[in-house]
């Protein structure tokens, strides 16, 4: 007989192998891990990403998995970097204890001492030189933890390195070297209240590349990689100062503008799409000429107080938009226009 949860498990694993054949992606432990989650619910930001894809005809392929496992299932290196601190620290801690112990002894020792003489003891010498063993003893024990806990605490510093390499490696595109899709998250919640605060303009610009597929499937996923790159570059370089950018997924980018009208948002998007169009790109081993890249650009600006998904799937919206007016282009999305278009 089946018990619940593994009965629970079938349907899960039936549902993933489902999904993936719909996908039409190979049954690999990644792709199954992601549809196995997604379908169990459990892990709420695996689940939100991957409906949004879904909802907004994402190309879902074994790119975007292998992203969805990196960012919502891997046991990255972050997290194995602050079990191990959290393993020597605890250690530390109980040699701690332990040194607090010893010592306790140490007084009840003396304490049995003292009342031994009060009581007028015979064989004083005898006591005293217990003492004095006792004492050499404690002094030896207390100078190896001495030096057993300097030795954790270079241990624990150094851990404390790698774990905030690890962290910020978790926030990092490789890539890239954008911040990545999870600092994203964290980075538009911290500008949206910040925005709340000030009352000024926030614009978010959603980037993504034109027929990137046909670069793919033209010239091989490396030179695919080396035109993300390209792109990103350009998106850095020329991003005002207090504007950050991200790697959102795929060869789409995020470029959040604090204290800047929709307006200025406008002309900083068209900017950076004629930059790149104008561009004339060639392979770097025998220059042959892959020609321009575009990109096509959505921005919405923050409605202070509504939610963030709903500002990112505006302006996802106006993105969409710009590709369906025939790509290469930037689509504002005005507040005011939207609320009458729902209206009509
Ligand atoms: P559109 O103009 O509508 O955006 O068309 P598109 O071909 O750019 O869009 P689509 O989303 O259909 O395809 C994007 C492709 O990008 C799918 C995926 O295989 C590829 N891709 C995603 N991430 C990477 C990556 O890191 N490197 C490379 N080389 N390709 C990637
Ligand atoms: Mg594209
Ligand atoms: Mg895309």
């Amino acid at each position: 007989m089946q018990d619940s949860a593994s009965g629970d498990a079938a349907a899960l694993c039936a549902a993933a192998l489902e999904s993936m054949r719909q996908h039409a992606l190979p049954p690999t432990p990644v792709n199954y891990a992601v549809w196995f989650e997604f379908h169990a619910g459990r892990n709420a930001g695996l689940r939100r990403v991957l409906s949004v894809a879904l909802s907004n005809r994402r190309a879902i392929d074994s790119y975007m998995m292998a992203e969805l496992h990196e960012l919502f299932l891997a046991d990255g290196a972050e997290r194995q970097a602050a079990r191990e601190a959290r393993v020597a620290m605890r250690a530390a801690a109980e040699r701690i204890l332990e040194a607090g112990a010893d010592a306790a002894r140490y007084g009840d020792r003396l304490n049995a001492a003292a009342v031994g003489m009060e009581a007028g003891a015979q064989g004083l010498a005898t006591l005293i030189a217990e003492l004095a063993a006792e004492t050499a003893a404690l002094s030896v024990r207390s100078a190896r933890l001495g030096e057993e806990l300097n030795a954790s605490g270079e241990r624990i510093a150094e851990l404390e390195r790698q774990l905030a390499a690890a962290h910020q490696a978790s926030l990092t595109d490789a890539l890239t070297t954008l911040p990545n899709r999870r600092a994203f998250d964290s980075m538009v919640l911290e500008h949206a209240g910040r925005a709340m605060n000030s009352g000024e303009a926030l614009c978010l610009l959603m980037i993504d590349i034109d027929h990137f597929k046909r670069v793919n499937d033209a010239w091989g996923h490396a030179v695919g990689d080396a035109v993300i790159r390209l792109v990103a570059a350009t998106l850095a370089q020329t991003r005002p100062d207090a504007a950050r950018a991200a790697r959102y997924g795929g060869e789409e980018f995020a470029l959040l503008m604090p204290a800047t009208p929709l307006p200025d948002a406008a002309a900083h998007g068209e900017r950076l799409r004629a930059m790149l169009a104008a561009r004339r790109i060639s392979l770097r081993a025998n220059a042959e000429p892959i020609g321009s890249i575009t990109v096509s650009v959505g921005i919405a600006r923050y409605e202070p107080g509504e939610a963030i998904d709903r500002w990112i799937e505006r302006a996802d919206a106006a993105l969409y938009g710009a590709k369906r007016d025939g790509r290469n282009r930037v689509v504002v999305l005005e507040a005011a226009a939207e609320a009458l278009a729902a209206a009509s």
